[in-house]
C-alpha cells in the first residue's frame, strides 16, 4: 500500500462505518426474497455512490444478485461477496448495532456485510487514484447462506477464465486467510423390509431397523479423520407402531471431504452399498453438493498475500483451511483459482456473538486492493498460446 493510498483509505473510514451501520440495518435473512430486495437496492445504492456506476440487478427465481464488471481484462478478477444472512427479522432488536471501542458488533458484521465494504471500498480506493481495474468483477449474491441455488451457474460463469477470484468471507482463525474447504456431500437412503406382527409371526418380516443399524455402523466407518474426510450419519427414522415389524427405515449422512478423491470415493461407497438382512432393499438418494476447495487452489495466491501483508505492516498472515463451505468452493472446483477469508476480522459467524474488529477494516482493504493490483499486472495469459 502506498502512503496515499493508506490516507486515502483512512479518510474513507467514517464512511465505510456509516455505510456498514446501513447495511447491518437493512436485515437480509436468505430465505425472505422481499427483504434481500430491499438489501440489494440499498447496497447498489452505496455501492454506486462509491463506485460511481451502477450495477446490474440480476434475479434469478425471485433472489436478487448484484454485478459490478469493469472493463473485460485481458487478466479477470473476479470478487464474491453475499449479502444474505443467517438472522431473522427482527434479530437487531435483540443484538443491535453497537461500536465499543475496537469492536464492532451486529447480525452479519463479520458473516459478511463488512467484507462486502471492503471489496467495494478496495476498488474504490483503485478507481479514484486512477488506476486500472479494467477485467474485475465484483458478485455480490444474495443466496449463499443456503447454498447459492440461484446463484452457483451465475458464479461459476463469472469464474470461468478468471485469473483469481478473492472471496471476502470472514476471516479464520488467529485472522488467518483461508485456502482450504472441505466439499460436501449429502445422502438420504430409503431402507425397505418387510412388515409382520412382532408378536405372532415376527420371524416373517424383514427389519428394516435392524438393516437400518447396520447401515450406520458401515456409514460411519467409511470416514477417514487423518486426511479430514468425515461421514457422519445425522438423521433417521424406522417403523410405525410398537408391535409391527419395521417396513421401512430411512437415514441421513452428511460428508466432508479435504480432496475431490476422497469426495469420490466415500460417494463410490455408497452406491455400492448393499444391505446385511437378506430381502431387505437400500436406495441411495445423494451426491457430492460443494466441491472442496482443495489447499493447492489458492496457494500461490495466499503467497501473494503474504508477501503483501510483510511489506503493508499487516504482519505474518496464516493460511487456514475449514470445515464448513462457501461459494469459493465453486471457483475453485471450476478451477479458479481462489482465496478465501479475505474480509473481517472477528468472530461469532451465525452465533449470538458476532463481531469484527474495527482496526482491521482498512489493514485487509488495502490487503485487497493490492492482491487486484497485482494480478492485474500479471502477463496476461493466453489460453490459445502454445506452451
Ligand atoms: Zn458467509
Amino acid at each position: 500500500m502506498t502512503s496515499a493510498e493508506r490516507t486515502w483509505l483512512a479518510t474513507r473510514l467514517p464512511d465505510l462505518l456509516a455505510d456498514l451501520q446501513a447495511l447491518i440495518g437493512c436485515e437480509s435473512p436468505s430465505a425472505d426474497l422481499a427483504a434481500v430486495r430491499r438489501s440489494a437496492d440499498l447496497i447498489a445504492a452505496v455501492g454506486s455512490r462509491r463506485l460511481g456506476v451502477a450495477p446490474e440487478l440480476v434475479e434469478v427465481d425471485g433472489c436478487s444478485h448484484l454485478r459490478w464488471r469493469f472493463g473485460t481484462g485481458p487478466n479477470r478478477v473476479l470478487i464474491l461477496a453475499h449479502h444474505d444472512t443467517v438472522w431473522p427479522i427482527g434479530t437487531l432488536l435483540e443484538h443491535p448495532w453497537s461500536i465499543s471501542g475496537n469492536v464492532i458488533r451486529g447480525p452479519g458484521t463479520v458473516d459478511m456485510k463488512a467484507g462486502l465494504l471492503q471489496a467495494i471500498y478496495a476498488i474504490a480506493a483503485l478507481i479514484e487514484q486512477g488506476e486500472p481495474v479494467d477485467g474485475v468483477c465484483l458478485l455480490v449474491t444474495g443466496d449463499e447462506e443456503i447454498g447459492s441455488p440461484t446463484s452457483r451457474a451465475l458464479i461459476e460463469d463469472e469464474a470461468r477464465g478468471c485469473a483469481a477470484c478473492f472471496v471476502l468471507e470472514g476471516a479464520g482463525p488467529g485472522r488467518s486467510l483461508k485456502t482450504g474447504r472441505k466439499g460436501t456431500s449429502g445422502y438420504r437412503i430409503q431402507i425397505t423390509g418387510r412388515a409382520a406382527h412382532a408378536g405372532a409371526e415376527p420371524e416373517k418380516g424383514i427389519n428394516a431397523g435392524v438393516e437400518l443399524a447396520h447401515l450406520i455402523l458401515t456409514i460411519a466407518g467409511m470416514g477417514v479423520p487423518e486426511v479430514g474426510t468425515t461421514v457422519t450419519p445425522t438423521v433417521a427414522g424406522a417403523g410405525t407402531t410398537t408391535n409391527t415389524v419395521p417396513a421401512a427405515a430411512y437415514l441421513l449422512v452428511d460428508v466432508r471431504a479435504r480432496t475431490r478423491q476422497e469426495q469420490d470415493r466415500v460417494h463410490r461407497s455408497m452406491l455400492e452399498l448393499a444391505p446385511t438382512l437378506p430381502g431387505a432393499v437400500l436406495t441411495v438418494l445423494g451426491e457430492p453438493n460443494r466441491p472442496p476447495m482443495e489447499v493447492t487452489s489458492g496457494a500461490a495466491l495466499f503467497e501473494r498475500a503474504r508477501a503483501i501483508g510483510l511489506r503493508d505492516g499487516l504482519g505474518e498472515l496464516q493460511q487456514s483451511s475449514v470445515g464448513g463451505g462457501s461459494d469459493g468452493n465453486f471457483t475453485a472446483g471450476i478451477g479458479v483459482p481462489t482465496l478465501d477469508g479475505l474480509g473481517a476480522v472477528g468472530g461469532g459467524a451465525h452465533a449470538d456473538n458476532e463481531h469484527i474488529l474495527l482496526d482491521e477494516l482498512l489493514p485487509r482493504t488495502g490487503l485487497l486492493v493490492g492482491l487486484i493490483r497485482e494480478v492485474l499486472a500479471d502477463k496476461a495469459v493466453d489460453p490459445g498460446a502454445p506452451s
